[in-house]
């Protein structure tokens, strides 16, 4: 394969090539031995498209927005699949030594971070280098509801949720909080800028047009949760925290953050108690798990079920074509189910 490196590896950087990546197959060459040299062309270099891998989805809408016709972007979760036991085949781990760019979160991913570990990566953008992770928390319900945990800009009060059980972990969950997703695109055009310095414009225009409807999402979050007779959320898994925490809603995982691990039968009866003590009118399933727990959980309490999703990968049956538009569909869920004005 061609692969457009920018290290000190003399003899990876190859000048000219005239095509660009256009599958994984192509990337199952190591790093620096291209197989075809004679194609290229003068100057071609400079419409090459870069390489981007990214971990699962939301970074996929990133890259692209950010990167547009400059980048392919590949990513290693495969669409329909669920991101949390992602297991890579042998050519997506050459990918990530391949790759001009890979976008990942540490500790979301095991096998990302074991073959990354491994791997001569050439960029990295780890968002968890840079995001503040919040503690993963299973809600008891209780003590919620009155409290002011943020401050004007959203930030959350960690005495608001001392009531709450952490497990131990952190939610590694942070694209549901649009404002950090914005953040991933900022380091993503520096990196890919640092790729491509002559394309920064370009590369600056399209991260400021991203940056511009993530804001305008995150108004739009702000202003629809602002008023809602019912403060509670109940979902598949707890994907929600970060997106509860800067919209000032409470959220209760029937799952912890990790989304295949079956809730036990004291966990569906305490979700039972606080449905009815939170006066829920709707349990929450998602598109990647399965509903069968919340449709049972609803039809016991005569309840409804609808979909929030965590965005962790599209499927034909995504309410949305993008990040933007499952969003959009997410705020119109929790708007219907917590009655906001
Ligand atoms: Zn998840």
């Amino acid at each position: 394969m061609i692969t457009m490196t920018f290290s000190a590896r003399p003899a990876a950087f190859l000048v000219g090539a005239a095509f660009a990546l256009t599958s994984l197959a192509a990337c199952s060459t190591p790093a620096g031995t291209p197989t075809s040299p004679g194609a290229s062309t003068p100057g071609a270099a400079q419409t090459e498209q870069l390489s981007v891998a990214v971990a699962f989805y939301p970074f996929q809408f990133v890259a692209e927005r950010v990167g547009g016709d400059l980048v392919t972007v590949e990513n290693l979760t495969a669409p329909g699949a669920e991101p949390h036991d992602l297991e890579l085949a042998p050519q997506q781990v050459a990918l990530l030594s391949s790759a001009d760019l890979v976008v990942f979160q540490e500790g979301f991913q095991p096998a990302v971070d074991a073959a990354l570990a491994q791997a001569n990566a050439q960029r990295t953008v780890d968002a968890a280098s840079f995001l503040k992770l919040i503690p993963a928390t299973v809600d008891d319900g209780h003590g919620h509801g009155e409290e002011a945990g943020h401050d004007e800009d959203g930030d959350h009060d960690e005495e608001a949720h001392e009531d709450e059980h952490e497990e131990g972990g952190l939610d590694p969950h942070t694209w549901l909080d649009p404002t950090n997703l914005a953040t991933v695109a900022e380091h993503v055009r520096d990196a890919l800028i640092d790729a491509r310095p002559e394309a920064a414009e370009t590369l600056k225009v399209n991260t400021d047009l991203l940056l511009n409807d993530l804001g305008v999402l995150d108004g739009e979050f702000k202003a629809g949760l602002a008023n809602c007779q019912i403060h509670a959320f109940i979902t598949s898994h707890a994907a929600f925290g970060y997106l509860a925490h800067r919209y000032d809603l409470e959220q209760v995982g029937i799952r912890g953050v990790e989304p295949d691990v079956e809730p036990t039968a004291a966990r569906i009866a305490e979700v039972h108690e606080i449905a009815k003590a939170e006066g829920v009118t709707t349990i929450f399933f998602e598109t990647l798990v399965s509903p069968v727990v919340s449709e049972s959980i609803a039809g016991d309490l005569g309840l409804k079920t609808d979909v929030l999703d965590p965005l962790e990968g599209l499927t034909p049956e995504s309410r949305g074509n993008d990040y933007l538009e499952v969003m959009r569909s997410n705020l119109a869920s929790l708007r219907t189910a917590n009655q906001c004005g």
